[in-house]
């Protein structure tokens, strides 16, 4: 089968890179999958869940928006921030959760609204993923029934 290689990297650090059967990104525009040769693109992504499956195995990036480009040989993925499922700190992200409400319980109108809302999006998405992990389960291949 035909891979495509990921790279998912910050201003930091690479977070991934590797070669993967398929990717799911949380376009600004919604969800997006990109097989091997997918036609060349760039679009901006918004906070969420980049998935990334190989070998019939899953796994979670927590993404704080950024930018995707997909070039003939690979996709890039230039994140705000990045996480992959196992490195994130939960208690971490509960506190930021929480001060987050706690900023938005104030309810101190304009840019201050907004910004404790990207927090509060940025720490809830990095929990779904985390917790993810523990179940094992993600969107894309959970079973019903
Ligand atoms: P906090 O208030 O906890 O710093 P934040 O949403 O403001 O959260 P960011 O500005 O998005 O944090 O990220 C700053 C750096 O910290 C990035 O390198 C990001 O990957 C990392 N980071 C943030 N939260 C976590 C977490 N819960 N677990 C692991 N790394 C995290």
């Amino acid at each position: 089968m035909d891979t495509i290689r990921l790279e998912v990297v910050t201003a930091e650090r690479v977070v991934f890179s590797d070669d993967v059967d398929v990717v799911v990104a949380p376009g600004i525009e919604g969800q997006l999958g990109i097989l091997p040769h997918h036609a060349p693109l760039m679009t901006m992504l918004q906070p969420g869940e980049l998935v990334v499956r190989k070998g019939g195995e899953e796994q979670d990036i927590a993404v704080s928006g950024g930018f995707l480009e997909v070039r003939p040989d690979r996709v890039i993925v230039l994140a705000d921030a990045a996480e992959r499922a196992e490195e994130i700190d939960e208690a971490r992200a509960e506190a930021a959760m929480r001060r987050a409400q706690e900023k938005l319980k104030e309810r101190a109108p304009g840019i201050q609204t907004a910004e404790a809302e990207a927090e509060l999006r940025r720490a809830l998405i990095r929990l779904q993923v985390a917790k993810r992990r523990k179940k094992g389960k993600s969107p894309y291949t959970q079973q019903t029934g």
